[in-house]
């Protein structure tokens, strides 16, 4: 396997724009004649599926949603960045650039982030231009506020809800193609495998999930688009059904799988409550530009909030981090709040949590401003902890909410596999090992509005544009192994249920590959895990049939894939021995207990190579080269 990043010659600022004009076209007459398969329809979906259709690609797009309008997209609340510098702040896209480049710890490969920061400009205008009712000024330009790692308010938002309002944007664009006839929509639809043909990606396998038939779609190029992987961890904030089935299942086609252990914490959630817990909620990031985070300075002291006075409260980042406070990173700010409740710091009833408090920004600012900015956020806090906000401070722990990791590609979003495009969460691209809020939305919308309309005539122009059809002997393998697999599961009858084994997969990957990391867990995680996929495959008891509808079977499936997707972010995480971004391992800690990267033996990409069910993966390396910025210790004092 080789890695080529395909990263163009020339400056930084303008590799994006000459790579545009270097790029081969499809003659507009001949691009009706090529299909393409899009795999999801959260904002890196739709956004594909409309675009490339309005080009004129015949798309065939796929969610096992039933309605694109559910994925996990619409969930996102804080907002999305752009370096529009309305704000006359200082913002610049070299400065969006060189804070997300400096965000991802340095991490991340400049040539991609620094077309995301060029991109970021294009994404708003497109989404006003759909209708998107971002919040404005009084006199009527754009508002803004900030996000964490940033010194400058370039998050555009619409309320709690950008997510939900930019997924409409696209959806709507979506289903004007799909009316038109230039997408067709399977919804309710599974994929279960990638086929590869002659090395080059050609098709899926789909389990239709009304009627469980499996069946087989071909095309010039597949585009997965299908999301993160945080559920590996069983409680996450992802949506209940996010899985990394399309991801994984390309990965054991050849598809490298890159950076698995980066994943993100996010500081702001409602802390777990109990065992009965199927997942978690966020409480965007955006309220740390009002909320102030503290404990108790003293150690055990249960007192009620109010009663605790001024000075003996630790406002622990802004006291850490002075210039940035309650605004530092997330990594920075998880591992912060994990500090003072290790050290017995925590508050509530399990000791896990700390305050989120806008009494100040309420005393400053009056309730009615603070209800205009977060309402509904408060709102749902209430309805989930039956405390309010507005009179006591919120509760909040970290908790999984983000995968910088996912399958390899180059700068045309390609993966290792020609013809598997991989977009948005489900790639691991822009990131580094630290996302900063408020640029994911950015990212999948950047590679399905304004990346991939430009790379995929690239590669399908070296095509021949002749019909394709599922006849190939790989269609008729692929399809059988999915069929076996899922007969296999539901022939074993055990006693367990497929959730019971994914919470338990979660607890070993919170508890060993969590917020902070070691060699010796990461080593006792594997040998669990390894236990645990061996169980799952004598135990499991799985109800319903192959050919008709059991969400079951489909669980099943999913929890499968997670098991052996967190025993290869075990091995990412073991073999980076550094801490970066979200990496946290407890080896590598400066004095006052900071990330210390290795910058000697670790500035890559680790890419993960598939070799067998029974063989170790093998790792490939991707350099990262830094020729704008320099690397440097990253620091939010
Ligand atoms: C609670 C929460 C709040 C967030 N807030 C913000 C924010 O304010 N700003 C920000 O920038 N980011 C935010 N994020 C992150 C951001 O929402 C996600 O990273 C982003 O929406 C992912 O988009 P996507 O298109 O890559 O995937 P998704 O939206 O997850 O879509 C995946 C799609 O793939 C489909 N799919 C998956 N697997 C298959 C399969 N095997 N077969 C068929 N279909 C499949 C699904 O049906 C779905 O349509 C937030 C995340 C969470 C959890």
């Amino acid at each position: 396997m080789e890695l080529n990043s395909k990263i163009p010659p020339g400056p930084v600022a303008e590799k994006w724009e000459k790579h545009k004009f270097n790029v081969k076209l499809v003659n507009p007459a001949n691009k009706r004649k090529y299909e393409v398969i899009v795999v999801g329809a959260g904002l890196a979906g739709a956004s594909a599926a409309a675009t490339l259709s309005e080009l004129g690609y015949r798309v065939k797009c796929f969610v096992y949603h039933d309605s694109p309008r559910r994925a996990h997209s619409i969930a996102a609340q804080g907002g999305i960045n752009a370096a529009k510098n309305y704000q006359n702040d200082g913002d610049s896209v070299y400065r969006l650039f060189y804070d997300t480049i400096k965000g991802g710890d340095f991490r991340a490969r400049e040539a991609n982030v620094h077309r995301l920061a060029e991109n970021s400009l294009s994404i708003i205008d497109q989404a006003v231009a759909q209708g998107v009712p971002f919040a404005r000024e009084y006199g009527g330009l754009l508002a803004n506020r900030s996000f964490g790692g940033a010194q400058v308010s370039r998050t555009f938002y619409a309320r709690g809800q950008t997510g939900q309002q930019l997924l409409l944007g696209a959806y709507q664009q979506l289903e004007k193609e799909i009316a038109k006839g230039g997408v067709e929509m399977f919804t309710y639809y599974e994929m279960l495998d990638l086929v590869v043909v002659d090395g080059q990606a050609r098709g899926i396998i789909a389990r239709n999930l009304r009627t469980g038939a499996i069946e087989t779609y071909a095309a010039h190029a597949v585009l997965l688009a299908t999301g993160g992987y945080g559920n590996v961890f069983y409680l996450s904030t992802n949506a209940k059904n996010s899985n990394a089935t399309a991801i994984w299942r390309a990965y054991k086609r050849g598809a490298a799988f890159a950076n698995p252990c980066y994943t993100q914490i996010h500081p702001t959630c409602i802390p777990v409550s109990g065992e009965h817990q199927s997942k978690l909620t966020l409480m965007s990031e955006s309220l740390r530009n009002d909320g102030r985070v503290w404990v108790p300075k003293k150690v055990g002291d249960k007192r009620p909030p109010s009663q605790i006075p001024e000075d003996e409260r630790d406002y622990y980042l802004e006291r850490r981090y002075p210039s940035f406070g309650n605004l530092a990173p997330r990594d920075i700010s998880s591992r912060s709040a994990k500090y003072v409740c290790d050290e017995g710091r925590g508050v509530g009833e399990t000791g896990l949590g700390v305050y989120l408090d806008f009494s100040d920004a309420i005393k400053r600012l009056g309730k009615k401003t603070i209800a205009e900015r977060y309402g509904n956020l408060f709102e749902m806090y209430q309805r989930i902890t039956d405390e309010d906000p507005y009179q006591v401070p919120m509760r909040i722990y970290p908790a999984v909410h983000y995968t910088m990791g996912g399958l390899w590609v180059d700068y045309n979003l390609m993966s290792t596999v020609p013809g598997c495009f991989v977009l948005g969460e489900a790639n691991f691209s822009d990131h580094g090992a630290n996302r900063l809020g408020a640029s994911a939305l950015m990212q999948g919308l950047s590679d399905g509005y304004f990346v991939i309309p430009y790379t995929i005539g690239d590669y399908l122009a070296g095509l021949k544009p002749q019909p394709v059809d599922a006849s190939a002997p790989e269609f008729r393998a692929a399809e059988q192994e999915t069929r076996a697999r899922l007969e296999k599961l539901l022939a074993i009858k055990g006693k367990r249920t497929p959730t019971s084994f994914h919470r338990q997969l979660g607890q070993i990957m919170w508890n060993k590959c969590g917020m902070a990391r070691n060699a010796a867990g990461l080593t006792e995680a594997i040998g669990e895990i390894a236990a645990l996929r061996e169980e799952f495959w004598q135990n499991v008891n799985v109800v319903g049939e192959v050919g008709s509808l059991s969400q079951q079977l489909e669980i099943a499936a999913r929890v499968a894939d997670f098991i052996e997707l967190g025993e290869l972010m075990c091995r990412d995480a073991l073999h980076r021995e550094e801490s970066c971004g979200g990496h946290f391992r407890e080896e590598y800690q400066t004095e006052d207990g900071e990330a210390l990267r290795n910058d000697e033996r670790f500035a890559y990409v680790g890419a993960w190579e598939y070799t067998g069910d029974t063989a170790e993966p093998r790792l490939h390396k991707e350099p990262l080269v830094y020729e704008e910025v320099k690397l440097a210790t990253r620091s939010y004092k």
